[in-house]
C-alpha cells in the first residue's frame, strides 16, 4: 500500500472511532442525566407531600403519584418506608418485599432530616419514559449524523490534503530514481519551507556533490592516464632502441629509464597516500613533536639542492621550544613537500625563510610554521584550486622543473588529518609564503 492509502486509512479509522466515540458518550450521558432528573423528580414528589401535610405522611397511601398515562397503566413499582421500616405506601402489583430487597432507593429528605426511604423498580414514569425515548431517538439520529456528515467532509479534505502533501514526495522519488540511473544533472525545484523543502534541498545538494564526485573521478582518471603515458611512451621508446640496436646496453642508456620508473613509482606511492588521506584512513602515529629540529633535518636533506641553485636558507624559531602534537613522519611529508617546491619555484639567487611562531585560532592554540620564497609567485586566480590534486599552474609544467601536482594536495591532507590546516599567500615575481597551523602538544 502507498503512503496515500496509508494516510488515508489512518483517517478514515481516525473518524470512525470519533463517530462511534461522539455516538456513545452523549448517549451515555443523556441516559445518566434523565435517571438522575427522574429520581430527583420523584424524590421531590414525595418531599413536596410531606410539606404540604405540616410535616407528615397522613394520608400518603392515598397519593396519586404520577402522570395520566401511568395512572391508566401503571407499570413501575414504588414503595416508601418510615425511617423506622414500616412501609407507608405501596402502589405495584408484586411483592412490596421484593421491592425493598432489589429496588433502587433513594432517602426523602426535609430541611435536613431523613423522613422516608423510596424504593422503586426505576426512576422514569410512563410518561417520563415516552419523553426519555423520544429525546434519545432523536439525538441518536443527530449524533450520528452530524460526526458521519463531518466525518465524509473530513475524509474528502484529507484526501485533498494527502494529495498535495504526498505530491512532492513522488517528484523526490521520480528525482532518486534519475540519480540512480546516473542521471545527476537533476535540480528539482523547492517550493516549500516545510520537511520536504530540506529534503529537497539535501538530495539537490547530494546530486551536486555525486556530480562532483563523478567529475573529479573522470578527471582524476584522465589526469593519471596522462601522467602514466608520458613516462611509459618513454620507456617504450627507450627499449624500442635498444632491441633495434641489438647490442649490451651501456650504463647512461639506462640512466633516462630508471628515472622515468622513479617517477612512475612516486606517482603511484603519492596517490596512494592522497587516496588513503582522502578516505580518512590514514594511520597517524602522534606524539609530542619538537618543531624546530624536525625543520632542520628537512633542510640538511635539501640543502644540496638549495646550495646547487645558490638559494638561501634562513630560520627564525623561537627562544623556547614549541611542540606540536602530530605523527614526525607524516608532517615531515608535508614541510619537504612545501620546501622542494620553495627551492623548485625560486630563481637561482632566491631566499627562502622558515619560520615558527605560537598562534591561537577560535580558542585553539597551533603551533604555526610558515615557509616563504622569494621565488616565480602564484596569481590570484590559480590560489584557490592550488591543493587540488593533479594541479600544476600552467608555466611549470615542463617535465623538468614541474612534478606530479600531488605534493600540496597530500600536505593540504596531512594537515587536515591532524586537524590543522594551511594557508597560502602569493603575489606573482615577489613570492609565495605557505603556513601550516598544527595543534600545540
Ligand atoms: P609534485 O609536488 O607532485 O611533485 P608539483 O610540485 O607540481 O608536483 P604541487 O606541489 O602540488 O605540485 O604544487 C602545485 C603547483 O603549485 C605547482 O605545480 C606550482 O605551479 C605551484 N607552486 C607550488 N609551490 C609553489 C611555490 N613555492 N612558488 C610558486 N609556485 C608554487
Ligand atoms: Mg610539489
Amino acid at each position: 500500500m502507498n503512503v496515500r492509502g496509508k494516510l488515508f486509512g489512518a483517517m478514515a479509522v481516525l473518524v470512525l472511532f470519533v463517530t462511534v466515540g461522539y455516538y456513545g458518550a452523549t448517549q451515555g450521558y443523556l441516559k445518566n442525566r434523565f435517571e438522575d432528573y427522574f429520581k430527583e423528580k420523584t424524590s421531590k414528589r414525595f418531599e413536596m407531600y410531606y410539606q404540604k401535610h405540616n410535616n407528615s405522611w397522613e394520608g400518603i397511601e392515598e397519593m396519586t403519584l404520577s402522570d395520566e398515562l401511568e395512572q391508566q397503566n401503571p407499570k413501575r413499582e414504588i414503595a416508601l418506608l418510615s425511617p423506622d421500616g414500616n412501609i407507608l405506601f405501596f402502589r405495584g402489583t408484586g411483592d412490596p418485599q421484593a421491592l425493598i430487597q432489589k429496588g433502587k432507593q433513594n432517602s426523602v429528605t426535609v430541611n435536613g432530616t431523613t423522613v422516608g426511604t423510596i424504593y422503586v423498580d426505576r426512576w422514569e414514569s410512563a410518561e417520563d419514559h415516552l419523553l426519555k425515548m423520544y429525546i434519545l431517538d432523536s439525538m441518536r439520529t443527530s449524533s450520528f449524523r452530524v460526526p458521519v456528515l463531518c466525518g465524509i467532509v473530513a475524509l474528502l479534505l484529507g484526501l485533498w490534503l494527502i494529495k498535495k502533501l504526498t505530491q512532492p514526495l513522488n517528484r523526490l522519488i521520480l528525482a532518486i530514481q534519475k540519480i540512480a540511473v546516473g542521471e545527476l544533472h537533476i535540480h528539482i525545484p523547492v517550493t516549500t519551507r516545510d520537511e520536504f523543502g530540506k529534503v529537497t534541498e539535501a538530495l539537490n545538494h547530494m546530486s551536486q556533490q555525486l556530480l562532483r564526485a563523478e567529475e573529479a573521478r573522470k578527471n582524476l582518471t584522465a589526469d593519471v592516464a596522462h601522467e602514466l603515458r608520458t613516462p611509459l611512451s618513454i620507456i617504450q621508446c627507450h627499449m624500442e632502441i635498444i632491441q633495434d640496436r641489438g647490442r649490451d646496453i651501456p650504463p647512461e642508456t639506462l640512466l633516462p629509464l630508471q628515472d622515468e620508473v622513479i617517477r612512475l613509482s612516486k606517482l603511484v606511492d603519492d596517490l596512494h597516500l592522497l587516496t588513503l588521506a582522502e578516505a580518512g584512513k590514514l594511520k597517524l602515529d602522534r606524539s609530542p613533536t619538537e618543531l624546530a629540529p624536525l625543520l632542520d633535518r628537512i633542510i640538511d636533506m635539501l640543502k644540496p639542492e638549495a646550495e646547487e641553485r645558490h638559494i638561501d636558507i634562513i630560520r627564525s624559531y623561537p627562544a623556547q621550544e614549541l611542540n606540536a602534537f602530530v605523527d614526525p613522519n607524516k608532517i615531515t611529508q608535508v614541510f619537504y613537500n612545501l620546501l622542494i617546491n620553495a627551492i623548485r619555484y625560486t630563481s637561482s639567487g632566491g631566499r627562502i625563510s622558515i619560520g615558527i611562531t605560537e598562534s591561537s585560532q577560535n580558542e585553539s592554540r597551533f603551533a604555526s610554521v610558515s615557509i616563504a620564497d622569494t621565488g616565480v609567485g602564484i596569481a590570484a586566480e590559480q590560489l584557490p584550486f592550488l591543493f587540488n590534486r593533479l594541479y600544476r599552474v600552467e608555466e611549470s609544467r615542463s617535465r623538468h622543473t614541474g612534478g606530479m601536482g600531488l605534493g600540496l594536495a597530500i600536505a593540504k591532507e596531512f594537515v587536515e588529518a591532524h586537524q590543522g590546516f594551511i594557508s597560502v599567500q602569493s603575489e606573482v615575481g615577489s613570492g609565495t609564503q605557505f603556513t601550516v597551523y598544527l595543534p600545540r602538544a
